[in-house]
């Protein structure tokens, strides 16, 4: 399998959730194995020589991709998440939305200062999510060493809320 043939696994879904918009839909590759196995171990291949500490993904699609991969690096995962959805200490960031603003957490022990964090989600579009998750681990004290994702809207230009993180992306679209 080449990088380029997991296009064959999103689908796009024309006015989803709303008028205008394309959605793309990154199931069909969940759904299959060998392409979920490409996908991972192609994203696991960039980040082993970064000496990752720990692996943060927002919810939820973020868990998709973060958790496997952390799984095969023997290393941990923390999850990112809603405001009122992980039960303890927590800090939070408020974040711009393209109508309004919502509110991203993570517990507060997930993180030791100094550790080496790789951050991760399915897509990269406005990158407003990256940057508040980004925010968050800077807040405790990590490091963030790389970013990466399945996806990137590349028109949207969510790089630039990523500085001068080193990132990989699979499939630009
Ligand atoms: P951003 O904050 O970069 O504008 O949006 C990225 C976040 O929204 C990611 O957490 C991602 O899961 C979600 N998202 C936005 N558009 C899409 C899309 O077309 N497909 C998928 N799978 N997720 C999207």
């Amino acid at each position: 399998m080449k990088t380029e043939d997991l296009k064959n696994h999103i689908a796009s879904i024309e006015n989803y959730p709303k008028p205008g918009i394309i959605f793309r839909d990154i199931t069909p590759l969940m759904g299959n194995g060998e392409a979920y196995k490409f996908a991972t171990d192609q994203l696991v291949d960039y980040a082993r020589d970064k000496n990752v500490d720990v692996i943060v993904g927002p919810e939820a699609r973020g868990f998709i991709i973060g958790c496997p991969m952390a799984y095969a690096m023997g290393i941990g995962f923390a999850p990112v998440r809603k405001e009122g959805k992980l039960p303890r200490e927590v800090i939070k960031v408020t974040y711009d939305l393209e109508y309004g603003q919502d509110v991203l957490t993570i517990h507060k022990d997930a993180i030791k200062p100094g550790q080496r964090v790789l951050i991760v989600d399915d897509l990269l579009a406005t990158g407003g999510t990256i940057e508040a998750t980004i925010k968050l681990v800077h807040e405790l004290g990590g490091e963030v060493v790389g970013a990466a994702f399945l996806l990137e809207l590349v028109e949207l230009n969510g790089r630039a809320k990523l500085g001068d993180i080193d990132t990989k992306v699979l499939l630009e679209y």
